[in-house]
């Protein structure tokens, strides 16, 4: 049964405050002491540290990941009629976004390997009606960006990257939210930088666009009370703008330390026997000999491992046998969106996407924070090896 002592939780964000502290309430004093809690300096300070890291001329800081992809779609006028492509494993908000500006989302199932839309299938989804292309950079990996840009350009038509999981990601040494026309991110707490609340962003390097994400994210007007069309309150809060300025100088060091524990975790799980000597670039379905199969890392991906997900055999009893232990473990996603009550005027159906309904039921997400000891790593390995072993 678990201990205190050897217990290993999903995510421990108190261990990243404690190690920042001071700056963080300094930050935060100041911005109570001013007393000027909407937009201003703060944010200003923080958009332009957060558009130099993502490799963007222009950084929108927004309410939440959510707001940033509704205000992404409204600013490229995606609404009633038009189709949005995207996958269906993925966070709610990736099609709950499209269905709120009355768009219809067009699903194409995912890579085994990387978990991301398969740049294979897009162009037979595209149709007249196809209005953006929404990859989702998952779990901190950048989707094939090149094979989808080159599809999207052919056809003309924009990219928003889904980077909610990805910031500081990089395919071929390009940061997520630099590889489309826009990109969104959130920075809900558990995402590798994470707020003390609800905020997002949204990046572009097209500088009408920017004024235009600006303008919907204020109720559609540049002029106080003077609106040319319908936006919406988008805006971040100062306070969380000063609190990411200060997380956004760390940022680096934390996902170097994710990105260590993740080569930590190979080198037990093969120890261990629980996972054969896959190459980096491909995983395979976990087997009898080998019950855990690792995430893949392409060559040419800088993974931030917002999320370690594994794929494994028996995965709803390991997980219970993880918690009964002490170690914490969640499953994203259980059901993919195509599946969801809430999308089935789409007409989908079971076996619609295979690989979807597959890795939904396979993966497991393992604790990957950076400040975890090898110790504790350790301590997971050994859980899962109990659980194979018995
Ligand atoms: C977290 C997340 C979002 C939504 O972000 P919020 O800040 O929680 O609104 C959107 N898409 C993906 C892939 C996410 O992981």
């Amino acid at each position: 049964m678990s201990s205190a002592e050897n217990s290993v939780p999903l995510l421990d964000l108190k261990q990243q405050y404690r190690s920042i502290k001071p700056e963080i309430d300094a930050a935060v004093q100041r911005v109570v002491e001013s007393q000027n809690f909407i937009l201003g300096a703060e944010v200003d300070v923080f958009e332009a540290a957060a558009a130099e890291y993502c490799s963007s001329r222009c950084a929108v800081g927004v309410s939440s990941g959510t707001d940033a992809l509704l205000l992404a779609l409204m600013a490229l006028r995606v609404g009633p009629g038009d189709e949005v492509i995207t996958t269906p494993y993925t966070f709610f908000a990736t099609a709950g976004s499209i269905a709120r500006v009355g768009a219809k989302s067009v699903f194409v199932d995912i890579d085994p390997v990387t978990y991301n839309i398969d740049p294979a299938k897009i162009e037979s989804a595209i149709s007249p009606r196809t209005k953006a292309i929404m990859p989702v950079h998952l779990f901190g990996l950048c989707a094939e960006i090149d094979r989808i840009n080159d599809v999207a350009s052919r056809k003309n038509i924009p990219v928003i990257e889904d980077a909610a999981q990805a910031i500081g990601s990089e395919y071929r040494m390009k940061r997520a939210g630099s590889l489309g026309a826009v990109g969104c991110f959130s920075f809900f707490p558990s995402k590798n930088l994470g707020a003390f609340g609800d905020a997002g962003m949204v990046t572009t390097s097209d500088m009408e666009l920017a004024e235009r994400l600006r303008k919907l994210r204020v109720h559609g007007g540049m002029k106080r009370y003077f609106h040319d069309e319908v936006g919406g309150n988008f805006r971040i809060d100062a306070l969380q703008a000063a609190v990411l300025a200060v997380k956004l100088k760390h940022l680096e060091s934390w996902s170097e330390g994710r990105k260590r524990n993740a080569a930590v975790y190979r080198e037990l799980f093969r120890e261990a026997g629980l996972s054969g000597e896959t190459s980096l670039s491909a995983s395979s379905r976990p087997t009898p000999e080998h019950p855990i199969s690792l995430p893949g890392e392409p060559a040419g991906f800088r993974h931030i491992y917002n999320q370690f997900v594994v794929r494994a055999s028996r995965r709803e009893e390991l997980r219970v046998h993880l918690e009964r232990n002490g170690v914490g473990s969640a499953v994203y996603y259980p059901l993919p969106l195509h599946l969801q009550e809430c999308f089935s005027s789409l007409g989908y159906k079971a076996g619609s996407f295979p690989e979807s309904e597959l890795a939904a039921e396979e993966t497991l997400a393992l604790p990957i924070f950076p400040e975890l000891s090898r110790k504790q790593l350790e301590t997971v390995v050994k859980c899962c090896r109990d659980f194979y072993r018995k």
